[in-house]
């Protein structure tokens, strides 16, 4: 087990974070959808009234260009989601509404994630003025369903996915990690990147749900062999089993791979009154996972970038979101006791998971790869 893996009190507390606002996100008018404006709108209601928002850094979206979606997205899926949108509202698949809106809204979204990736490398600023080691971007639509070619899951355009190549390619950036801990695995994510050595993909989600992929067995493909880690989490998993992924897979292969920026596609959809899962997480257990990856970002010396993906508890989500910031800055979590359980997990309630089992499964299934630095 990594030690180094296993964050203390006082580590690198109060690192600088803040968050990138999309104004203009109720363009994407989805209804009554579980993915609807009222969501982002919560949270960052929530975040002004609340005791950090003066210790925020506090940026605004811009617009990516289509150059920069094309990166990532064939021009025919770039075309169509812009037809769509003209003519609008028209599902694109069985679950994601576009509206007029939509286009215009989810290229600022992928531009906020942009705009983040200027800051925490410190490319939007003269040297010498402080960067921020971190920034939330809270955008929707959310993005690591779509692949290249085909928009799904509430997706359109694969945000993570376009701030990495942003950065490889505008910034120099040789090496991206992107975490995606959203319940849901980011089948869009590690489509575009599974064969791809410069992009490690780590996902945290359960299994079996949506969209159905994210087995042990998808590790990546041609030159990218080894550089997807999917970890499939029984349902039923809480903070225990999140955090023990954390410490003795994700953490020790994000920090072997060293990369130049830290991607999360942060979805707190994993929460247990989240209505689109099964898992137990609670405030402290994204609290937890936020703070894990700010001190790995932190011990690397590079910036971190989260993106919102997924959360569809309009009660509990504007807390998950600021526990997550509160992680990424390491403001102190007792305000959060609240809503936190002991540990969180099914186990804890006498429901086991079957999560040792898994966890020899995940490790054997990395071991080719990965084993110097993974253990058990
Ligand atoms: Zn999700």
């Amino acid at each position: 087990m990594s030690t180094a893996a296993k964050p203390g009190p006082d580590a690198a507390a109060h690192r600088r974070t803040g968050v990138v606002l999309l104004p203009g996100h109720d363009e994407h008018d989805t209804g009554d959808h579980p993915e609807n404006s009222a969501r982002i709108d919560a949270v960052v209601d929530s975040l002004v009234s609340g005791p950090d928002w003066d210790s925020f850094e506090v940026l605004e979206a811009r617009s990516a260009e289509v150059a920069d979606i094309a990166r990532v997205h064939t021009r025919a899926h770039i075309d169509l989601i812009h037809d769509y949108s003209v003519s609008g509202p028209n599902w694109v698949d069985g679950d994601t509404l576009v509206s007029p809106g939509t286009f215009g809204v989810t290229m600022r979204a992928s531009g906020a994630a942009m705009a983040a990736v200027d800051a925490v490398t410190g490319a939007d600023r003269p040297a010498g003025r402080q960067r921020p080691d971190s920034l939330f971007c809270l955008i929707r639509p959310p993005g690591h369903h779509a692949t290249a070619d085909r928009a799904m899951g509430f997706c359109m355009f694969n945000h993570a996915a376009v701030a990495a190549r942003y950065a490889q390619e505008e910034l120099g950036v040789e090496r991206v990690a992107i975490l995606d801990w959203d319940v849901h695995h980011g089948n869009g994510t590690q489509d575009i990147f599974e064969s791809d050595p410069s992009v490690l993909f780590v996902s945290l989600h359960q299994w079996p749900l949506y969209p159905g992929s994210g087995w042990l067995d998808e590790t990546g493909a041609g030159e990218g062999r080894g550089l997807t880690v999917n970890l499939p989490m029984p349902p039923g998993s809480g903070n225990f089993e999140y955090l023990d992924a954390f410490d003795r897979v994700v953490g020790p292969v994000l920090e072997e791979f060293g990369p130049g920026l830290l991607i999360v596609s942060a979805g707190q959809d994993g929460h247990i009154a989240d209505p689109l899962s099964s898992q137990a997480l609670t405030v402290a257990g994204f609290d937890a996972l936020a703070l894990r990856s700010a001190l790995l970002a932190h011990r690397l010396g590079i910036g971190l970038v989260a993106v919102h993906e997924g959360g569809y508890n309009i009660e509990t989500l504007p807390a998950l979101d600021h526990a997550v910031l509160a992680g990424f800055s390491g403001i102190p979590t007792g305000r959060f006791d609240r809503l936190s359980g002991p540990r969180g997990s099914t186990a804890d309630r006498g429901d086991p998971v079957g999560w040792e089992p898994r966890i020899d499964q995940v490790l054997k299934a990395q071991k080719p790869f990965w084993g110097r630095v993974l253990e058990g």
